[in-house]
């Protein structure tokens, strides 16, 4: 299977080429970039055999497959599309796009060509939280209470360009990673959010866009979630806690790309670590893409999932702009 790059990105080059290399049968064949100069320095220091800044040139190789975007996020909708009228199979970067409209879209576009399209929420491809959804799933912890997710961190100086200072590539804190904490709580709790009240900050980096969200959301079963997000805490640290009627489960430091962090359950019997894969998040989740573009399971992370966790995203943004409390919309 060969794979068009699109967009010579720190995401790619730190995790993605590698994991498509790492599946057997696949290679990463061209790179689109918009930058002629990025892309000869990108593709001579990853060994990508072509480069062009024409989408169209790559997408009519007739030898690609599978497309990988990880432009920057108002990319993401002309890029897929364009993609999927090539008949490609489409892993996308979350967000998927900047609107449930284009989002909507995408995954619709695909679903017609009968092609895979899968979001690229690593988190889910974790050993760690594969392990405890695994548990709240059959009853370790009881009925689901409350759950806190803390991923405030310290965004590296190499990332801080459009992230901390361009809403219209789809900058902020929210975008980047409320929409990451809303698909692991779906993923764990196997519901939607249906309403979230939310504050935001510029706390320090961010410039006209927020690097700091708290918000809090209502879950169908009547469970609440509390979520934090940042790119200013330098010594914060990640985790996760979710706490039920029989049982809590304290994850620390696994909000993260590394395969890293402990979990422990705490009950009436005291407090036990719990072991997990130390798989490569990346690799598995590229792997269950290769795995449905072959015709066996899933993605990981569906077109349906990345449009779930966008609208969760924006309702925290919304709530966050106007001081009310939103209910999602998923339409
Ligand atoms: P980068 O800031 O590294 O790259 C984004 C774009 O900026 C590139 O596609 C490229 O544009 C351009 N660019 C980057 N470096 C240069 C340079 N030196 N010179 C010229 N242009 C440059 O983005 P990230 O890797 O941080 O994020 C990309 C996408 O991936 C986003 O959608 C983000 O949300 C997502 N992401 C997902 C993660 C996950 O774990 N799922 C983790 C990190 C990011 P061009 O397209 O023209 O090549």
């Amino acid at each position: 299977m060969h794979w068009v790059l699109v967009g010579a990105s720190t995401v790619a080059s730190e995790y993605v080429i590698h994991a498509v290399r790492a599946q057997v049968g696949c290679d990463v064949t061209w790179l689109v970039s918009g930058s002629s100069e990025h892309a000869i320095r990108y593709s001579s220091e990853y060994e990508i055999p072509r480069f062009t800044s024409s989408i169209e040139e790559a997408l009519s190789d007739d030898s690609v497959s599978c497309v990988y975007i990880s432009s920057t996020n108002e990319k993401h909708f002309v890029q897929a599309m364009a993609a999927i009228a090539a008949g490609k199979h489409v892993l996308c970067e979350k967000p998927l796009a900047l609107t449930m409209g284009e989002a909507r879209q995408m995954v619709a576009a695909a679903n017609q060509a009968n092609l895979v399209f899968g979001t690229n929420h690593h988190l889910r491809c974790s050993g760690s939280h594969r392990v405890i959804r695994e548990m709240i799933a059959t009853g370790v912890i009881g009925r689901v209470l409350s759950v806190r997710v803390h991923h405030a961190v310290h965004l590296p100086t190499a990332l801080q360009a459009w992230r901390i200072n361009d809403a219209s590539a789809g900058g902020g804190v929210i975008a980047d990673i409320t929409v990451h904490n809303a698909d692991v709580v779906r993923f764990l709790l196997d519901e939607d959010p249906v309403e979230v009240v939310a504050l935001s900050e510029m706390s320090g980096m961010g410039v006209g866009v927020e690097d700091s969200c708290m918000s809090v959301w209502r879950m169908p079963s009547g469970a609440m979630v509390m979520s934090h997000e940042s790119f200013t805490h330098p010594f914060a640290g990640t985790g996760l806690e979710i706490h039920g009627t029989q049982g809590s489960i304290v994850a620390t430091g696994v909000m993260t790309q590394q395969p890293v962090g402990s979990i422990s359950l705490r009950n009436s019997d005291g407090e036990k670590l719990i072991p997990f894969s130390s798989h490569s998040l990346y690799v598995q989740g590229v792997a269950d893409f290769v795995s449905a573009a072959r015709g066996k399971g899933s993605p990981a992370a569906t077109g349906s999932d990345g449009l779930m966790s966008l609208a969760v995203s924006l309702a925290v943004r919304e709530s966050a702009q106007n001081g009310q409390s939103v209910s999602v919309n998923y339409e």
